[in-house]
């Protein structure tokens, strides 16, 4: 010990000790800075630093060494060989290399530190004695084996315990504290292995006498100048190194920062951001993990084009080559974990990254919005209730089915199919039932449909059937039937129950029109046919058809102007008593005496005077006249106006017939109005207070066509009625079995059970009458007995005592009566 402080304080130069101490000091911190620069976490580049690291320590070890060995005052001059002396830097800077390497071997920590330790000391040990063996002596050295294996086991020592506390480098006060060890480590090597060295100069060494400064050594680098030359440039470069590694890491730190930044902004964006550079993806964000379902270190390094389907990627491709312009966003689909493909719209935009051009691209997931737009669209083309398409779709898939059908010379059919009476359902079920009907009913459509089939619906409860490829008319015939079969399964909800029918029209594409409007108008044509002529069957478009419906459309027109133009009339059919043969009153039935047609029966106009709302100043113009006319009768006779079901609920019926009592001066109870059960079905409640509010005037009310609706008897208990009429289909059976004959006798006698007066209508046969007269039927009507016709009042008076001998020759004396 004492001989290295001799060493040091006798064989030196302080000044330039000083500046060994400090060039030592400084390469051990900057050093350790570089090795804390590489430890940062998520380096590339781990090895360079270390490099660097290991370099600088090896020139400034070397530094200290060159310095000190000039401060070294072996009083003669030393001259250093140069491929020794680089080699000596080599060594160092090697060692130091391995040292560092070891430290990060995977391997228990003191192990670890025995390594660095060990290869450290031993390089920097390796390095003097290089740097020793460089020195040109002009004498001879000798060296102390002993002290020089003291210097390599003090400094391997120093050397591990700097290691042994290198593991929170960032930190400077633990940067300072092992620079302290390090520079320990590299000073005891250098002074024990010093206090080693024995110089024995030679003869003409003492004679030249220590060298001024700046006094080349011949044939070998200078010293004095040298020395602090050396040491002032190893200085700067150290100072420089080290503020060059600081600046770095702050530049870093603030990369870093912006990273985080970044990656915390992104992290909250619900869209996908990915930044490549020439396709390599950089950075992702936690939605494109989500998305991709794989975590963000497996999609980063990977190639951007990979993500997209094999479809979109010449899209991806495009967008990735355009310019640094913003692009329009791209729709395109990406593949996502177990190959489910998923839309996306995609956005680029070039960037600066961290010094680097690269291109930033936002990925938006379409899927949800795509799955919206579907549901709109569905909700905007289908039908709400019945699930089944809507106009709006019918209307497209027509348009596909007639180009095919041109394109494939074949056939559509369209099947218009409305169903019949459904407001009765209605009103029937309540709105939900019917909505449920409606439903199940879509359902059996349906169940017969083939899957290229269209159904739709385009009204409360209207349907169409698109059937393309329908060459032959039987088949069209035969779907219908079995259309009409399903439709009219009974149907159940509640305990109520209801046998549901429908009514179809059927037109055929090319045959019976050019195009879709024409079709359709053309099937709407016949389904009106249908509704008219048998309710409950179908029926194919014929061409006189749309004759018949400009009729009606021409006819409309007339009878509008037909009240203003005194065209209409009334005929009146007598009623007699079954018993007396008298007439007891007539039944007024409206006639329309066209300009140009001549006399028009009801039955070709009071259906359109209902459906175009026209029936409401055609039915108070007959109640009026009927009053009127009645008037001037004899007071026993009464006066029945047929009322129609729409005129029943759109007029103001209870006031229209007392304001017609009240002018015609008719007393009330000389008045009949006539229902059908149809007036009942609907709105029920209305029904009663309508009906409730003539019979409080006293007017009587009879129930026509009785027994041709349906569940009838149930409505005599609860309406109140005065008369039933037994339709003239029952009159005409009789006599044609017992099952008929019991029919209308059972009508009968349960309307006498009630306190009604039951009229049978529609007598044409003497056997008829007596048939009915032989059941106890209270009056009787029909062409039998006297048709509508004329009323003639001067003629009435004469006429009457004929009639009461109706009982013995009826058809004669009743008809000629008229
Ligand atoms: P309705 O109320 O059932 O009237 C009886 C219909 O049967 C009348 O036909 C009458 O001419 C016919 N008829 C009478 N006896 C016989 C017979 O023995 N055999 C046959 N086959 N038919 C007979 P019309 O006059 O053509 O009236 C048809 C329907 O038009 C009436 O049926 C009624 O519902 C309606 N109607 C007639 N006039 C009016 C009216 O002023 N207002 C309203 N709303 N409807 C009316
Ligand atoms: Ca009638
Ligand atoms: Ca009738």
């Amino acid at each position: 010990m004492m001989r290295v402080i001799g060493c040091i304080t006798n064989q030196h130069d302080p000044r330039l000790l000083v500046l060994a101490a400090c060039i030592c000091l400084l390469a051990c911190f900057t050093t350790l800075t570089l090795v804390a620069r590489a430890e940062r976490p998520g380096r590339l580049g781990l090895l360079a630093w270390l490099a660097a690291a290991a370099a600088v320590f090896g020139c400034g070890v070397w530094s200290l060494h060159f310095v000190a060995m000039l401060a070294f005052m072996p009083g003669t001059e030393i001259t250093y060989r140069p491929g020794l002396t680089l080699l000596s830097i080599l060594v160092a800077t090697c060692g130091t290399l391995l040292a560092l390497l070891c430290q990060r071997l995977s391997l228990p920590r003191g192990i670890r530190c025995v390594l660095a330790g060990t290869a450290l000391g031993a390089s920097v040990a390796a390095m003097h004695a290089t740097g020793v063996a460089a020195m040109d002596v002009p004498g001879t050295l000798w060296i102390d084996r002993p002290q020089l294996a003291w210097s390599l086991v003090v400094g391997i020592l120093l050397a591990m315990i700097a290691f042994a506390r290198s593991d929170r480098l960032s930190r400077l006060g633990r940067r300072i504290e092992v620079s302290a060890w390090l520079a320990a480590c590299v000073l005891s090597i250098h002074f024990i292995g010093m206090s080693a060295l024995q110089i024995t100069l030679g003869p003409h060494a003492a004679a030249r006498g220590m060298p001024g400064p700046g006094v080349g050594a011949p044939g070998g680098f200078s010293y004095g100048m040298l020395a602090t030359g050396v040491g002032a440039v190893s200085l700067v470069v150290l100072v420089a190194s080290l503020a060059a590694t600081l600046m770095e890491q702050h530049l870093s730190d603030r990369t870093v920062l912006e990273l985080k930044r970044l990656r915390l902004l992104s992290s909250i964006s619900r869209e996908v951001m990915i930044i490549h550079q020439d396709g390599l993806i950089l950075e992702v964000n936690a939605a494109g993990a989500t998305l991709f379902g794989e975590p963000m270190d497996a999609l980063i390094g990977r190639q951007f084009l990979e993500l997209f389907s094999a479809g979109s990627q010449a899209a991806a491709q495009a967008q990735m080559n355009q310019g640094s312009e913003p692009q329009a966003p791209a729709k395109l689909e990406v593949r996502v974990r177990g190959g489910r493909l998923v839309p996306v719209e995609v956005a680029c935009r070039a960037i600066d990254f961290i010094g680097r051009p690269a291109t930033a691209v936002a990925l938006v997931d379409q899927s949800e919005r795509r799955r919206d737009a579907e549901t709109i669209r569905h909700l905007a083309q289908h039908d709400a209730l019945t699930g089944v398409p809507n106009r709006l779709l019918l209307h497209e898939r027509m348009i596909h089915t007639l180009a095919a059908s041109d394109a494939q010379q074949t056939s559509v059919a369209l099947l218009h199919l409305d169903l019949d009476r459904f407001k009765a359902c209605n009103d029937l079920l309540g709105d939900h039932g019917a909505d449920l009907l409606l439903s199940e009913l879509a359902s059996r459509l349906t169940a017969e449909l083939r899957s290229s089939d269209t159904l739709a619906r385009i009204g409360g409860d209207e349907f169409v059937i698109v059937c393309a490829l329908q060459d032959d008319a039987r088949q069209v015939a035969a779907l219908a039937g079995r259309l009409l079969e399903t439709l009219g399964q009974a149907f159940e909800h509640e305990g109520l129950r209801v046998a549901p029918s429908a009514s179809i029209g059927i037109a055929l594409y090319p045959q019976d029109a050019v195009n879709q409007a024409a079709l359709l108008r053309a099937a709407g044509t016949a389904l009106r046919e249908a509704k008219r002529e048998s309710p409950g069957s179908f029926k194919f478009f014929e061409r006189g058809m749309d004759l018949v419906l400009h009729e009606r459309v021409e006819l409309e027109h007339d009878l509008r102007l037909a009240i203003e133009n005194d065209e209409l009339e009334l005929h009146y059919q007598p009623l007699f008593s079954c018993s007396s043969g008298v007439i007891e009153g007539y039944e007024a039935l409206i006639r329309w005496h066209h300009p140009k047609r001549g006399m028009v029966m009801p039955i070709d106009f009071i259906p359109l005077a209902e459906q175009t709302g026209l029936i409401v100043p055609v039915g108070e113009w007959a109640i009026r006249t009927a009053c009127i006319e009645a008037s001037t009768w004899p007071a026993r006779q009464s006066i029945a106006v047929n009322v129609s079901p729409m005129q029943f609920r759109q007029s103001n019926l209870p006031s229209i017939v007392a304001d017609a009592l009240l002018t015609s001066g008719l007393p009330a109870h000389r008045l009949e109005i006539e229902i059908t059960e149809g007036v009942l079905i609907t709105d029920t409640d209305e029904a009663i207070r309508t009906l409730s509010a003539l019979r409080a005037q006293g007017v009587r009310v009879s129930l026509d066509d009785f027994g041709t609706g349906y569940s009838s008897l149930s409505y005599l208990s609860s309406f109140a009625v005065d008369k039933i009429k037994i339709d003239r289909s029952f009159v005409r059976t009789l006599g044609q079995g017992e099952g008929a004959d019991l029919l209308v006798r059972t009508i009968i006698e349960l309307g006498h059970h009630l306190g009604l007066t039951v009229v049978a209508e529609g007598v044409e046969t003497p056997q008829q009458l007596a048939m009915i007269q032989g059941k106890g039927c209270d009056q009787v009507q029909g062409y039998l007995l006297g048709r509508p016709a004329r009323m003639d009042p001067a003629r009435m008076d004469q006429n009457e005592p004929r009639q009461r001998a109706a009982g013995r020759e009826p058809e004669l004396q009743i008809t000629a009566a008229l």
